[in-house]
C-alpha cells in the first residue's frame, strides 16, 4: 500500500511537471490543463492510494463499475468524469453519478441524458466526442472532413437546445500510434472545429478540449487540451 501510493505519487508528479513545462512553452500563461486520472478496471485500493496522493479527478468508462466506486468514496470531495460510450439504458446511472461527461456521441444519447438529468434535478456539463480520423471502430460524431462540418454545426445546434445538459467542449480519441506526435493533426483539427463551432453558433462558447492519454498527453498539451485522460502512465497497466 505504501509502495503503491509512492509509485502513483511519483508518476503523477513526473507527468504533472512535464505537462507544466509543455504548457509554459506552448500555451498562453493563463491556460489551465487538468489531468483526469483514468481509474477504469482499477480496484478501490488503487483509487484510495491515488486520493492519498492528492488526486481528485477520476475518469471511468463503465457506469455500473463507476457507480460502485463513486458511492464507496462519497465522503471525499472528488470529481468523476464519464469517458466511455454510453448505452441508452445506462443514461440514468450516468446522470445521477458523474460531474462531467466527455463522451456524448449522438443527439439521441444527449436527449436521453438530458431527460434523466431532469428526473434527478441535476445540470450536467458535457463534451461532444468527435471522430477526427474516420476510423470505423471509433465512437463520436463524424467530423474528420471539413465538408461535413456544416452537418456537425447542425447537430451541435440541436444538442445545445437541450435544457438539462450544457455543452462545454469537445473530446477525441485519435488512432493508436507508437509515435505521440502522430496524434497532433487530429488534436489540431479538433481545436479548429471548436473554434468553428464557436463562430458559427454565437452563445455556445465551447471552452474545453479533452484530448491526450498515457501515450500522447504532451501532444494534447501542445495542441490546446484543457483535459488530459491518463490511466496506465499514472496507475499502472490494467488487468482484464
Ligand atoms: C482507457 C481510456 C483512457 C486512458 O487510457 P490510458 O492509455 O490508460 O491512459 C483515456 N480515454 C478513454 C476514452 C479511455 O477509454
Amino acid at each position: 500500500m505504501e509502495n503503491l501510493s509512492e509509485k502513483i505519487a511519483q508518476n503523477y508528479r513526473q507527468i504533472s511537471e512535464q505537462v507544466e513545462i509543455a504548457r509554459l512553452k506552448h500555451r498562453n500563461p493563463l491556460d489551465k490543463v487538468k489531468i483526469v486520472v483514468v481509474s477504469k478496471r482499477k480496484p478501490m485500493e488503487v483509487i484510495q492510494a491515488a486520493i492519498a496522493c492528492g488526486i481528485h479527478d477520476f475518469g471511468e468508462n463503465y457506469p455500473e463499475e463507476a457507480a460502485e466506486k463513486i458511492s464507496h468514496f462519497s465522503g471525499q470531495k472528488l470529481t468523476w468524469h464519464m469517458i466511455g460510450h454510453i448505452q441508452s439504458r445506462k443514461a440514468p446511472l450516468v446522470a445521477s453519478n458523474f460531474q462531467l461527461v466527455h463522451s456524448i456521441d449522438t443527439f439521441r444519447i444527449a436527449d436521453k441524458l438530458s431527460q434523466n438529468c431532469k428526473q434527478f434535478h441535476v445540470d450536467l456539463p458535457v463534451l461532444l466526442e468527435c471522430n477526427m480520423s474516420g476510423e470505423e471502430s471509433k465512437f463520436g460524431i463524424s467530423a474528420y472532413q471539413r465538408e461535413s462540418w456544416e452537418q456537425v454545426v447542425a447537430q451541435v445546434a440541436e444538442i445545445a437546445t437541450l435544457k438539462q445538459i450544457k455543452l462545454v467542449g469537445l473530446m477525441t480519441m485519435p488512432p493508436w500510434s507508437e509515435d505521440p506526435e502522430a496524434s497532433r493533426p487530429y488534436f489540431a483539427l479538433l481545436r479548429e472545429l471548436k473554434d468553428h463551432l464557436n463562430l458559427q453558433l454565437p452563445g455556445l462558447n465551447l471552452s474545453e478540449l479533452s484530448m491526450g492519454t498515457s501515450t500522447d498527453y504532451l501532444a494534447g498539451v501542445k495542441e490546446g487540451a484543457t483535459l488530459l485522460r491518463i490511466g496506465t502512465a499514472i496507475l499502472g497497466s490494467r488487468v482484464y
